[in-house]
């Protein structure tokens, strides 16, 4: 089946995921994650009728979706992947939505940005719900304390949280966990769940999902 077939399957289970659980259809966004592909193997997605895509690296999305963006000037794009300071001024020129800010450096540089180019990416923070040492994101004992920061001392607006649970767990109680941070803290919005677990993440309030290999195939 081509992405373009897959992308309309993928879609239809989170509709049917979201209202299974009793939400509405449309409360889950699905984010095409497209990392690794090349920009004609994105176009027909697009085609398809997609428009939030997810990368995790600056300089592989610098490369392909500036000139996508002309074609398509509705599209959303969403940084999934580890940002680093001095790549700040290109993330904001870049994407839509910042879903990995995890500490203040971060924090600070994408302040300063914004500041300087007048553009507003949302923004999501990170949590490293499995404390997983290797993993980026912020403690889940430490993200009040950090979306607080990015509040008041740096003047962000945190729209949500996001988090990428561990590869060989059950990843319902992080997403639970997740969901439940959350909520604490008034944020919205919960990108959480992949291709492996999306319709998990949906019954337990995901409002985006990031899917790559199920609808672009495997990396
Ligand atoms: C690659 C990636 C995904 C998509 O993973 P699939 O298993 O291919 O759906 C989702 N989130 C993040 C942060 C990723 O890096």
């Amino acid at each position: 089946m081509s992405a373009a077939d897959q992308l309309g399957h993928i879609f239809n289970r989170c509709r049917r995921a979201a209202k299974t659980a009793g939400r509405k259809a449309d409360a889950v966004t699905l984010v095409a994650v497209s990392k690794t592909f090349e920009a004609q193997a994105i176009r027909p997605v697009i085609e398809a009728g997609q428009r939030v895509f997810g990368e995790n690296r600056v300089q592989e999305a610098q490369g392909k979706w500036p000139a996508l963006r002309e074609a398509f000037p509705d599209l959303e794009l969403h940084l999934i992947g580890p940002l680093q300071s001095n790549k700040a001024g290109e993330a904001v020129a870049l994407f839509d939505v910042i879903e990995t800010v995890d500490r203040e450096k971060i924090a600070a540089a994408l302040a300063r940005e914004i500041d300087k180019q007048g553009r507003t990416p949302r923004l999501l923070v990170q949590v490293n719900t499995g404390s997983e040492p290797q993993k980026a994101g912020v403690e889940p004992t430490e993200t009040a304390a950090f979306v607080r920061r990015c509040q008041e001392v740096h003047g962000l607006a945190i729209e949500g949280l996001m988090c990428i649970p561990p590869f060989d767990e059950n990843p319902g109680p992080h997403f639970a966990l997740l969901r439940k941070l959350a909520g604490e803290l008034g944020l919205a919005t919960l990108s959480m769940g992949m291709s492996a677990d999306f319709e998990t993440a949906i019954e337990l309030g995901a409002t985006h999902v990031r899917v790559g290999s199920a609808i672009f195939g495997s990396r």
